[in-house]
C-alpha cells in the first residue's frame, strides 16, 4: 500500500525531482553493492577462477561441509530431514553425497518457511526478497545481506570483466523497472555511470528515440534482457544502421542464436550471456572464448538431474547455494535445463562448463495496433499483483488474448480489474481480453511453463537488411 502510494507520488513529480529521487536510490544501491566486502570478494574470485578443477572442487567441498554443519545445527527443517534419514553432517562431504538429501522446491519452501530460517542468524544480517514470479510462481525467501549485495555483485562483475567491462564504466541498462510513466523514458544514475531505459515503453512508437538516446550516451556496454536488446537490433537492421559498443551483456531470458547473431551484427561486438535466478542459488556466464557457461562454483553447486522436465541429453539444473546461511537452499530445483560440457574451456579457467543451458522462454505479444510488447514488460507488471501466483497469458489471435490464472475460486472484481488494468495498458482498448481462473495451467512440450505464449505469427519486419 505504502509502496503504491509512494509510486503514485513519484510518478506525479516533475522529471527533475524524479531524477533526484532516483539518484538518492542509486547512491544507496551503489553503496550496498560496491561498499563493504565487494572488492575483497571480487579479488578472491579473480584468483580462484584460475585454480585447477580439482582445487576448485576441494574448495567447494569445504564450503559445502561448512554449510551442511550449519544447516544441521541451526535450521530446524534440515535437522528434521537429517534425522528422518539417519544422517549426520559428516555423511555429506562432497557434491556426490548430495543425492542423500531430497530436493527443495518452491512448494516446500512455502510450506516450511519458518523451519527453513536459521535460528542463529541475527535479522540484521539477513534480508527478505521475493521473485517476480518468473516461472509463474512467486516466492518469498531470505538471504544473507552479504550475498544479496556484495557477493552477488562481485560474482556478476567477474563475468562482466570477462567481457572487458568494469564497474564505473558507462553502460546502458534496459530493464523492466518502473521509474517513469511518461517521456523521457530514461534516467541517468550517476553513481553507476548508468543510463536506465524502461522496457515498459519500448515499442515501435518509441524505439527510435531509445536508439538515438543510446547513441548520444555512447556507452561501453549495453545490458538487458535478450528480447529487449534484440528488439533494438532489429530496428537498427530495418534502418540499415549500426551502433557500435564494446560489449552487450544479456541475462534473464534464454538467448537464441539468431538473436545473438543480429545483436552482434548491429552493435558490432560480442554478446556475453549470463544465467542466474532471483533465488541466488547459482550463476554461470560466458567467458571470452564463448564455449559455454562457466559455473561460479564458489557461489553455488550445480547438479544436472534427469527427471520429467529434462529431455534428450538435457537435465534439470538443481543448485545449492554456498553463500546463503540465513535460509539454506540445498538441492533447489531451478526449473532451468542444462548439460555439462564434456570438454574444458580453452581459456584455462578451472570453473566447470555448462555446454547447454535453457532458461526462461516467453514470447513477445503483438498488440492489436501492431506494436510488439516484450515479455519482460508483462512479467514485471504482474509481479506487482500479490494475488497473482501462477498464470499464463496467451495471444490466441491478432486481437484476442486469454489470461489463465491459477485459483481454486473465482477472481474477485478487484483482482480482475487489477489484471485488466495491466493488459489494457500494454494492449490498448481494442484488445479483446478474457480472464479465466483455472485449476491447472498447461505445460508446453518444452516442459517449461511459459508465462506468455503467442499462437499467431508476428509478420516479419520490413526494411533493408545487409
Ligand atoms: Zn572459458
Amino acid at each position: 500500500m505504502i509502496n503504491r502510494l509512494a509510486q503514485q507520488i513519484y510518478y506525479r513529480c516533475p522529471v527533475l525531482l524524479q531524477d533526484i529521487a532516483l539518484n538518492i536510490y542509486g547512491y544507496w544501491q551503489a553503496k550496498r553493492r560496491f561498499g563493504g566486502e565487494f572488492s575483497a570478494i571480487l579479488e578472491g574470485l579473480e584468483r580462484s577462477q584460475w585454480l585447477s578443477p580439482s582445487e576448485l572442487e576441494d574448495l567447494q567441498n569445504r564450503c559445502l561441509q561448512q554449510l551442511i554443519v550449519h544447516a544441521y545445527e541451526n535450521v530446524p527443517y534440515y535437522r528434521r530431514i537429517f534425522e528422518e534419514r539417519g544422517l549426520k553432517p559428516h555423511d555429506i562431504r562432497t557434491k556426490e553425497d548430495l543425492v542423500k538429501l531430497p530436493f527443495l522446491t518452491k512448494g516446500l519452501i512455502r510450506k516450511n518457511f519458518r523451519a527453513l530460517l536459521a535460528v542463529n542468524i541475527p535479522s540484521s544480517a539477513s534480508t527478505p526478497f521475493s521473485t517476480s514470479g518468473s516461472t509463474g510462481q512467486k516466492l518469498k525467501f531470505y538471504t544473507d545481506r552479504r550475498l544479496r549485495w556484495e557477493y552477488n555483485y562481485a560474482t556478476l562483475y567477474r563475468f562482466y570483466r570477462w567481457a572487458g567491462f568494469d564497474a564505473g564504466e558507462r553502460r546502458v541498462t534496459i530493464a523492466g523497472r518502473f521509474f517513469t510513466n511518461r517521456p523521457p523514458y530514461w534516467r541517468f544514475n550517476r553513481w553507476e555511470n548508468q543510463l536506465l531505459l524502461s522496457t515498459h515503453h519500448l515499442d515501435s512508437r518509441t524505439v527510435d528515440l531509445y536508439l538515438d538516446q543510446i547513441e548520444r550516451f555512447s556507452p561501453e556496454a549495453i545490458q538487458g534482457h535478450p528480447s529487449a536488446v534484440y528488439y533494438l537490433a532489429k530496428r537498427l537492421a530495418e534502418q540499415g544502421r549500426v551502433l557500435p559498443v564494446q560489449t552487450v551483456l544479456t541475462t534473464g531470458e534464454q538467448l537464441f542464436s539468431d538473436q545473438r547473431e543480429l545483436i552482434e551484427d548491429r552493435f558490432q561486438c560480442r554478446v556475453f550471456d549470463a544465467w542466474g535466478q532471483a533465488e541466488m542459488v547459482a550463476m554461470a556466464g560466458e567467458c571470452e572464448k564463448h564455449k559455454g557457461y562457466h559455473v561460479a562454483s564458489e557461489y553455488g553447486i550445480v547438479e544436472v538431474v534427469k527427471n520429467e522436465l529434462g529431455r534428450d541429453d538435457l537435465g534439470e539444473i538443481v543448485a545449492t547455494s554456498l553463500q546463503n546461511y540465513s535460509m539454506p537452499f540445498i538441492r533447489y530445483r531451478t526449473g532451468d535445463l542444462g548439460a555439462f560440457a564434456d570438454r574444458s574451456c580453452p581459456c584455462g579457467r578451472g570453473l566447470p562448463l555448462l555446454g547447454e543451458l535453457e532458461g526462461r522462454v516467453d514470447d513477445a505479444l503483438l498488440a492489436p495496433d501492431g506494436h510488439i510488447v516484450l515479455p519482460v514488460a508483462f512479467r514485471t507488471s504482474f509481479a506487482k499483483l500479490e494475488y497473482l501466483d501462477q498464470y499464463q497469458l496467451i495471444q490466441k489471435d491478432r486481437a484476442y488474448y486469454q489470461m489463465l490464472v491459477l485459483k481454486d475460486r473465482p477472481l474477485t472484481y478487484a483482482e480482475r480489474r487489477g489484471i485488466m488494468r495491466v493488459l489494457r495498458y500494454y494492449l490498448g482498448s481494442s484488445a479483446e481480453i478474457e480472464i479465466k481462473s483455472v485449476s491447472q495451467i498447461p505445460r508446453t512440450p518444452r516442459a517449461k511453463q511459459r508465462l506468455i505464449l503467442r499462437e499467431v505469427p508476428i509478420t516479419p519486419l520490413r526494411g533493408k537488411r545487409r
